[in-house]
Parts: C-alpha cells; structure tokens; sequence
C-alpha cells in the first residue's frame, strides 16, 4: 500500500476514534491506538512510525522481534495473539504488554522468566466472551477464579481483559459482548485483588472499534482499516 494511503487511513481511523470518545463522553486519552501490523513490511510500518503511530501490535512472536530489532526503540510492541508456551522465553523482555494471556501454564512460565530477568511483565486476561468453540480464551464466569489464581504469581501484573469478539456484518451485534467486558472488568476491579488492576479493556478491530469505544474499550487493535487487507 502506498504511503498516501497509509496517511488517509490514519486519519479516518484517528476522527473515528475521537468521534466515538465524544459521542460516548470519554477523552481521547482515554483510548490507546495499537496499529496492527501483522504480516505487513516494514516500509509501511515506517509510514505509520512517521505519522506519529509509537504503538504496534503483532501477533506472532517471531516477526514481533524481527521487526522490532529493525524499527527505532521507541516503539511499544504488544503481543497481541495466542502465545504458545515455548514462545514465552522469547517474548519476555521484548513487549510491553502481553494481551493473550488464557492458561495457567503461561501465566506461570511468564512469572518464573520474569523473575529470572528481574522484570514486570504486564499482561492481559483473554476472554473468550460469546463463548465461541474456535476461540481462545477463558469463559467470563471463570475470569474471576482464574485471575485470583494468577494474581498471586510474582513478576506478571494483571492490567486488565482482551477480547476477541465475533466476526460480525453489523458491530452492533458484538455492542452486548463489549458491554459484558466491561461489566466483567467492573466486577473483578471491585474485588480488590492485590496485584490486579483491571484499568485496560482491549477490544475493538477493524469492523467494530468504534461500538467497543462506546462501551468502553481503552485500547483497540485495528489492522486492516490502517494497513489494507492482509
Ligand atoms: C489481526 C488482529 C487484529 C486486527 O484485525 P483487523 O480486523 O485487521 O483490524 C486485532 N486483534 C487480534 C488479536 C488480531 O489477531
């Protein structure tokens, strides 16, 4: 994709955003842009680099590092696909938020690589909110039991929930699944779990970012609507 269009799209994706924080009474501080760049090179990274983008969200692993050694350190990187567990010693240290966080096994192989680097790995919950069987992610009635279990191991901090919500023709049909995270974020917050801080919602993409603002999503991952088709 040209540059020109990289351009175009930001700003469309830039006023839509603003849009829905006004019609929903938020600040647009309030919503953090990743730029999805998955299977997309690097030139067009660039391009969304130099119109001001500082956060990239990418899927797999190893092309997260791959480019990320290659673009400037000022860059946040989130990881925002499924994480295999033989993946983890790889990805700590190399992200700032991991978003994709759904078993036990992880959480605990995330805290003992953390500890061992004598770092804070910040992480998401994902959860799996219309109950899809293709979907990963932990059911929203076990949320809370899963969190106080992972709350308790040491170098991970639990800032929130990810979702990943149905393909849909219409956003307004995912509106009640992006109101349920909410509520479920409102639910785990209230019961002030040490090391817990539920202040990030990520949900939201291309096709429905602007419904997921409205219920209050604080970060959204939008990749085709910045970077064209994959
Ligand atoms: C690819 C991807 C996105 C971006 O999807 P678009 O529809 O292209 O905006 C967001 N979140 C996750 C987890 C993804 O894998």
């Amino acid at each position: 994709m040209e540059t020109e269009n990289i351009i175009t799209n930001l700003n469309s994706v830039e006023q839509r955003i603003a849009d829905a924080c006004k019609r929903s009474g938020r600040k647009r501080e309030e919503v953090t842009l990743i730029a999805v760049s998955k299977t997309k090179p690097i030139e067009m990274i660039k391009d969304a680099y130099d119109y001001g983008i500082r956060i990239f969200g990418e899927n797999r692993v190893q092309e997260l590092i791959e480019k990320k050694e290659l673009l400037p350190s000022n860059i946040e990187w989130h990881l925002i696909g499924h994480l295999q567990r033989n993946k983890a010693k790889m990805i700590v240290g190399n992200t700032t938020l991991i978003h994709s966080v759904e078993s036990m096994q992880l959480a605990a192989e995330l805290s003992k690589l953390s500890v061992t680097k004598g770092i804070i790995t910040e992480i998401l919950i994902e959860i799996n909110i219309a109950g899809e069987k293709s979907k990963y992610g932990i059911a929203p009635d076990e949320a809370l039991s899963f969190i106080k279990n992972v709350s308790g191991l040491n170098g991970i901090k639990i800032r929130g929930l990810m979702t990943v919500a149905p393909i849909v023709s219409d956003p307004e049909e995912n509106r009640k699944y992006f109101s349920k995270m909410r509520q479920l974020t409102v639910d785990i917050k209230a019961e002030n779990i040490d090391n817990v801080s539920m202040d990030f919602i990520s949900m939201g993409m291309t096709g429905d970012f602007e419904t997921a603002i409205e219920e209050g999503a604080t970060h959204v991952r939008i990749g085709t609507g910045i970077f064209g088709e994959r």
